[in-house]
């Protein structure tokens, strides 16, 4: 068995999708691969949109919205198929309908729960359609609702999974599917509650679907296909230093996506390396090129690795009484964070004071430095970067930090982060 993810991008033109469906058809030794797929190119941001105007009750927005959702899907069905065509529309219809049908209520829960109702077709949209599309292609496939598989909590937007429940699914539902056809497809990143609610995994979460199927199937490998050649030391938009990694463990990986490489969401790992399922990651445009291979072996780095996070925000908590900041202060510093589910990138304890540095993504750093206000003086500093090296050398340190201001800096003996301006 074998689980293949296809990403947003690999499904986002029609020459891309057909690449997809010559990549399952001609894999080798005919092995029965479950196969995840991400919603089309930018679609789930543009659901999002719908759901954010939805839900500001500027309705007719969010139908014009997700009236161009609609077009973009239909079209590419229409270029695409023939035989399958009204197969595919009518199931698409369906789609369209639940969503509409919930636009035109009005709101009454919160955010996140609209938000996943809405935001989740995207992979039922893409699913339908390359699932169709195998078909016409005469690749025997069969498309199940990923939502009577992965059964999570409702935690919307962040949903945790009840494996043993899914694992039951997997086993009464999934396997005996293999029977009739080699090929599986159903959506990454979605699920759903006891209640029939559906429910996402946090963006870029079609990784993570991949890896729990991998789990729950006991995979040979799980396959990653991308539009980059393989995982790289850099991201080469930003570094022309970049470089291909062939081979890579766990713990390299966990650690990159930790510091913010956007290589592979950071859930995807654990699932994988209980049950030592190799991950590969592949180009899509070029399968024959060799990607690159994350497994349990550990080997030796001779590369820095380098991850640069932008946009971030150090926040100073300083004592208002001259106390020192002990296991009381910093504990309610944590609960503040916890409840308002924001990380900390980096942290640092002085006598007097705690510096917290965050992604600087939404409103939540400064709901943050507010309600911290009643226990510490508080001061904010915005846009800065955070670079991360691991296994650095002293010459790439002086390149990559030459011309900046330093404000904090932090060492181990495999890793060296810098925050700077
Ligand atoms: N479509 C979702 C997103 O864009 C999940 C994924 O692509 O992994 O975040
Ligand atoms: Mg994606």
């Amino acid at each position: 068995m074998l689980v293949y993810k296809f990403g947003g991008a690999s499904v986002s033109t029609i020459v891309n999708i057909k690449n997809a469906g010559e990549i399952l058809r001609t894999q080798p030794n005919n092995h029965p691969v479950l196969t995840v797929v991400s919603a089309i190119g930018k679609t789930t941001n543009a659901l999002e949109n719908v759901a954010h105007a939805y839900y500001s009750q500027d309705i007719q927005q969010a139908l014009d919205y997700f009236e161009i959702i609609k077009q973009q899907h239909l079209n590419i069905a229409k270029d695409l198929l023939t035989n399958e065509l009204i197969n595919c529309q009518n199931q698409l219809l369906d789609f369209f309908t639940e969503v509409e049908w919930l636009l035109h209520d009005k709101p009454v829960r919160h955010f996140d729960y609209y938000y996943d109702q809405i935001v989740c077709i995207g992979e039922l949209l893409s699913t339908s359609i390359f699932s169709h599309y195998l078909t016409e292609a005469g690749i025997e496939n069969t498309w199940v609702d990923v939502r009577d598989i992965l059964r999570t909590n409702d935690n919307f937007r962040e949903a945790v999974l009840d494996w043993d429940y899914s694992a039951q699914q997997v086993e009464q539902q999934i396997l005996p599917l293999f029977q009739d056809s080699k090929i599986v497809v159903t959506q990454g990143f979605i699920g759903s509650t006891t209640d029939n609610e559906s429910t996402t995994f946090g963006r870029e979460g079609s990784d993570y679907t991949g890896a729990i199927f991998a789990n729950l199937l006991n995979a040979e490998s799980l396959t990653i296909w991308k539009d980059v050649p393989s995982v790289m030391n850099a991201d080469p938009k930003q570094f022309d230093f970049a470089t291909p990694l062939p081979v890579l463990s766990y713990d390299e990986v966990i650690e990159m996506a930790f510091y913010g490489a956007q290589i592979i969401h950071p859930k995807t790992i654990k699932p994988i390396h209980d049950k030592e399922i190799p991950l590969l990651v592949k180009c899509f445009l070029d399968p024959a090129l060799p990607g690159t291979v994350i497994s349990k072996i550990k080997t030796k780095i001779d590369t820095p690795v380098v991850i640069l996070k932008e946009n971030q925000a150090l926040i100073k908590f300083q004592s208002k009484t001259y106390d020192f900041v002990g296991e009381q202060a910093v504990s309610e510093l944590y609960l503040l964070m916890k409840k308002l589910f924001i990380k900390p990138n980096m942290t640092q304890i002085g006598a007097i004071n705690f510096t917290g540095v965050y992604d600087h993504i939404s409103d939540k750093v400064q709901q943050l430095a507010l309600e911290a206000e009643n226990l510490f003086d508080v001061q904010i500093t915005q846009g800065l970067q955070m670079l991360t090296i691991r296994h650095y050398q002293p010459q790439i340190i002086d390149t990559l930090t030459s011309g900046k201001q330093i404000l904090l800096t932090q060492k181990t003996n495999e890793t060296i982060q810098f925050l700077m301006q």
